[in-house]
């Protein structure tokens, strides 16, 4: 049912609803999208992992310890990959550090140090490829302006596609621990990526690290 002032004639209410159908059917396609690219789990001893269901019999604390080195694996692989198309630029990028986070995907620092929420190994691989590009555009522009939205682009032509899939697996975040937090210092797996010069290439190593969160920039979706 329609409520409609008395004033309006039946065919001026149906020409609104119909200037307003494809808004409607719009927002009704986004509100199915956000609720069905989160594939459901179907009970305890499953997990998500790289977009996928997978089934996990180890224990929690097992699970996050390999969650968390997959994770270095695969970040630090889409860096290796996208960094290069930031030309001489990318000798900003100091360091990358995974760690939990309940309101962040990631966040770049004014030194070039990129922190990436761990939990975003849960999540496709196009999708945590598009928060590295987000944070390695940051290297070169440290707002969200035109010119940072073009060098996303030009690192990563399907950004804008990744990203709104990255939007419909916020709600896993919402699920997760309170205990978890973004202002703590803790222990993190440290991994580091530096240009060396002999081999003209990227090299890489691993180690354990403290590092200090950012101050917490909360929103409707997580911030990066
Ligand atoms: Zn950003």
């Amino acid at each position: 049912m329609v409520r409609s002032p008395l004033r309006l004639s039946h065919r001026q209410v149906e020409e609104f609803l119909r200037s307003r159908r494809q808004w409607i059917a719009d927002r009704l396609a986004e509100a199915t999208d956000a609720r069905s690219v989160i594939p459901p789990l179907p009970g305890a001893g499953f997990v998500h992992h790289r977009g996928q269901v997978i089934s996990w019999d180890g224990t929690a604390a097992a699970l996050e310890r390999w969650q968390r080195t997959e994770a270095l694996a695969v970040f630090g692989a889409h860096l290796e990959r996208l960094l290069p198309a930031l030309g001489v630029a990318q000798v900003r990028y100091h360091s990358l550090a995974v760690r939990k986070m309940r309101r962040r995907w990631g966040s770049c620092s004014a030194n070039g140090k990129i922190t990436l929420n761990e939990y975003l190994i849960r999540v496709p691989d196009a999708c945590s490829e598009a928060v590295v590009a987000h944070e390695i555009a940051h290297l070169v522009y440290m707002d969200h302006g035109p010119r940072f939205h073009a060098l996303v682009r030009q690192i990563l032509p399907n950004y804008e596609e990744a990203d709104q899939v990255l939007n419909g697996w916020t709600a896993m975040l919402k699920d997760l621990s309170p205990s978890t937090n973004n202002g703590a210092r803790g222990p993190v797996e440290h991994h580091v990526l530096w240009f060396d010069s002999d081999q003209d290439a990227l090299a890489q190593s691993s180690s354990k690290a403290l590092v200090n969160a950012d101050a917490i920039i909360s929103g409707v979706r997580p911030s990066m």
